[in-house]
């Protein structure tokens, strides 16, 4: 199988492609699949290791020490500083995601096309179909979906009459163990570590793992190739170096490490690191008179649909004991007893599409990203709404007591503590937010605003194109990875389309 490992790579390496893929995530995976079947040489470069549920045993250590970036701790600098999980591994971020698979509403993509020059965006829905056929997307069937996400259906649709649906996912041969944000043991996620990855290696593609893209080389205006470090299992530089020379460079690292490698790399564009969303959320516990048991169904089966127009969408979020804890309000004794109540708790993220934006910076020539947000005050109230909508829900389905995560108000014992908590003066700090979703950082349109033209490719360069979550003129409102994919599939079919 053509995967080489740069860890053991003893001396610097040169390596000619068609096409080199900086970054196996949902972007770049689809990119180098697509690439791949049309007969290009491609070469995939991945900082990280290869790992698939032979690897994988639901460790939440293992996952935070081998599948995510930085300890699962990657964070923004800012008002408040935001935790962004990251995958840095093969299959990147989708590795270790929940594994929803959600097209983005058409309002959005209307917008994108009408108001940012994202030329077809209203025209995906055959990439979206091919992805959700390749990725076996379908809504969580009932074999999967358990008590604690009935339960709450119940609550939302028939006692407050709100819109919600069961989740579609990416999975084929799913064993709900629950394990699905640190790596799915059973393969049954198809993430693109099992899924686009080794396709692009069936069609012919090389792959490099532990191997990091310092930069990117340029000929005045064109891309001709790449510099990577070798590393070591543990990520440290082992000093021998890859270059690889192509006719196209795809950078698919992500919302931050993207534009962070083009600025490092000599690129310039007043909106490259620009306009960064996240959307941002927090985990809200309920605990329920009798046993849950969230852990023997999906975790993220149930979206509340009712509010996506205001730019709010709660979903089941349920984590195992080690990753709870630290939504648990209180200390000593009282902390303890409720711990002991795991099996009584279920668990929704409330996130929101975020109007305020942030900047990503590339750390000196390192091509490291730094990232600055700032949560307004509008996307502030907006959260409070979602955490209380979510308790609302939650109290509907009989919960006796919900860990709001809000600082001032952390213990919620009945409704009608959330007009309390709604009317409160809650300032940014107070709340226990994180953002899965980084995106916007080298936006797709037209030039007046955009980084990259309709298909990808860097305004004002050749050979030079983005692939992943950076694409998105705005926030697409609703979990991402699905759009990322489509609209590379169609980037890359234009790519192949006019060479290059
Ligand atoms: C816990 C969690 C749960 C989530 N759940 C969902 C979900 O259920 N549904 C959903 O739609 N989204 C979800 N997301 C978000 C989703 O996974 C991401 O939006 C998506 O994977 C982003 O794709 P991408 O191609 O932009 O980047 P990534 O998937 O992050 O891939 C980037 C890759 O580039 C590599 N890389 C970076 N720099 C370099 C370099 N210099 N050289 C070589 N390689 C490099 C990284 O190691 C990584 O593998 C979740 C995220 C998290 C953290």
């Amino acid at each position: 199988m053509p995967v080489f490992d740069g860890s053991t790579l003893r001396r610097h390496h040169r390596t000619t492609a068609d096409a080199v893929v900086i970054g196996t995530g949902a972007g770049g995976a689809v990119a180098a699949a697509e690439l791949a079947a049309a007969g290009w040489n491609v070469v995939m470069l991945e900082e990280g290791g290869y790992f698939t549920g032979q690897h994988l045993s639901g460790s939440v250590g293992f996952a935070f020490s081998h599948l995510y970036r930085d300890g699962g701790l990657v964070t923004t600098i800012g008002r408040p500083p935001i935790i962004v999980p990251l995958g840095r591994c093969v299959g990147g971020t989708t590795t270790i995601n929940s594994g929803t698979c959600y097209r983005s509403p058409d309002f959005v993509l209307q917008q994108w096309e009408r108001d940012f020059g994202l030329e077809g965006a209203t025209d995906l829905a055959e990439h979206y179909a091919a992805i959700e056929r390749d990725l076996h997307i379908k809504p969580v069937p009932d074999t999967l979906y358990g008590p604690a996400n009935g339960r709450i259906q119940e609550a939302v649709e028939r006692v407050l009459g709100w819109r919600g649906s069961r989740i579609p996912r990416n999975e084929d041969g799913c064993l709900a163990t629950g394990r699905c944000a640190f790596g799915c043991p059973s393969d049954g996620k198809l993430a693109m570590n099992v899924s686009k990855v080794p396709e692009a290696i069936a069609s012919g593609a090389t792959l490099w793992v532990h191997t990091r893209v310092r930069r990117i080389l340029l000929d005045r205006k064109r891309a001709v190739g790449v510099v990577a470090d070798a590393l070591t299992p543990e990520g440290r530089s082992t000093g021998v170096q890859l270059d690889v020379t192509a006719a196209l460079v795809v950078v698919a690292a992500g919302a931050f490490h993207s534009p962070a490698l083009l600025l490092a790399s000599g690129v310039r564009h007043p909106w490259l690191g620009r306009n960064l969303h996240l959307h941002p959320a927090t985990r809200v516990v309920a605990v329920f008179p009798e046993p849950i048991r969230g852990w023997r169904e999906v975790p993220q089966a149930y979206n509340i649909d009712e509010f996506i127009p205001q730019g709010v969408f709660i979903q089941g979020q349920f984590v195992p004991p080690e990753v709870q804890a630290a939504a648990v309000p209180g200390f000593g004794h009282t902390y303890v007893e409720r711990m002991r109540a795991f099996e009584r708790m279920a668990s929704f993220g409330a996130l929101i599409s975020d109007e305020s934006s942030g900047r990503v910076w590339s750390l000196g020539t390192s091509a490291r990203p730094v990232a600055w947000y700032r949560l307004g005050r509008r996307d502030l109230r907006k959260l409070v709404f979602a955490i209380a909508r979510t308790a609302e829900a939650f109290f509907a389905a009989g919960a006796v007591e919900v860990y709001s995560g809000v600082g001032a108000l952390p213990v919620l014992r009945h409704r009608g503590e959330i007009a309390q908590l709604e009317s409160a003066r809650v300032r940014p700090s107070q709340l226990d937010i994180m953002a899965f979703h980084p995106m916007g950082t080298a936006r797709s349109g037209s030039a007046h605003f955009s980084v990259c033209d309709p298909w990808g490719r860097v305004h004002g360069y050749r050979g030079l194109a983005v692939a992943d979550a950076s694409l998105f003129p705005t926030s697409n409102r609703i979990n991402p990875q699905l759009t990322i994919m489509a609209l590379v599939r169609r980037n890359a079919r234009e790519w192949i389309a006019r060479g290059g």
